[in-house]
């Protein structure tokens, strides 16, 4: 896909809508999308210049995001409203495929970023679009608004058979995840990895290992993820994050994140490595 940040007057053929409603996206149950045929909406002129981030260039359809005042405003004529509703972004990770993920994040965050960049953050006034930029602008000597992307660490933290997994007390009973946190100013990936391991469960790791990145728009983070190596240390809980730490057995895991996260990625990947092993 072609990526594009502008505002355009009316929409391109082909569009394709993306709605949000108070940080929800408006999903279709029965089509199984979050990408609707302008032809079922109700007007949304009162929302142009709209928001295009980015062209199919196969199928000739560009995206567009859009963030409602109100649910009702979306009710099109062709749209049923029992097997359409905003939902949560998180819920969708646990039923749509990875590829379709990806633009609903790149969404998410841009909706946020437009959102949050009306006015300008150092003079107060009304920015305006800087075409060439692809940025809300303004008239003082403040930089374009571009999207901000923080970068995160995420990590699978394996000894032999069996892997170390944290729970938030936000996910559902039995779940158990990767640990991540946030890359400080100053330091690089791997300094954050060992400092937010130590931090989190009190324990030292080595023999860091990339395995890949994701976008994701909880708010706008960049995953960078990694497998670690036990090295020493018992679990302990050092800060509010973590609600329960453990090591699993790799053939008796918990409940994991599914794999359109990189999260579910990291762990199914290691079992499988670990399987060819065994
Ligand atoms: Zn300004």
């Amino acid at each position: 896909m072609e990526l594009i940040r502008q505002l355009h007057d009316t929409f391109k053929p082909l569009a394709k809508i993306i709605l949000f409603c108070d940080g929800m996206i408006l999903y279709d149950h029965e089509l199984k999308t979050y990408c609707f045929d302008i032809k079922n909406l109700d007007s949304l002129d009162k929302y142009s210049p709209y928001l295009c981030i980015g062209q199919n260039n196969v199928k000739g359809e560009h995206y567009y995001v859009i963030n409602v005042e109100a649910t009702e405003q979306v009710h099109g004529i062709f749209m049923d409203p029992i097997k359409i509703e905003f939902i949560d972004i998180r819920l969708t990770l646990s039923f749509i495929p990875l590829d379709q993920f990806q633009l609903l994040s790149r969404a998410a965050v841009l909706n946020k970023w437009r959102l949050a960049n009306g006015h300008c953050s150092s003079c107060g006034l009304k920015t305006s679009f800087n075409t060439l930029e692809g940025a809300p602008d303004c008239d003082c000597s403040a930089a374009p608004a571009y999207p901000i992307i923080s970068p995160c660490i995420i990590t699978l933290i394996h000894d032999g058979n069996r892997v170390l997994l944290g729970r938030s007390k936000f996910f559902p009973p039995n779940m158990f995840s990767t640990l991540a946190g946030f890359i400080e100013a100053g330091e690089n990936a791997e300094q954050a990895l060992a400092r937010e391991v130590m931090e989190e469960v009190n324990i030292t790791v080595s023999n860091i290992e990339y395995y890949g990145s994701q976008s994701w728009p909880f708010p706008s983070q960049l995953m960078l993820g990694y497998f670690c190596k036990y090295e020493s240390g018992e679990i302990i809980l050092n800060d509010e994050e973590l609600e329960e730490a453990r090591w699993f057995e790799i053939d008796k895991l918990p409940i994991i994140p599914p794999d359109t996260s990189i999260s579910g990625q990291l762990i199914r990947s290691y079992i499988s490595g670990r399987s060819k092993l065994l």
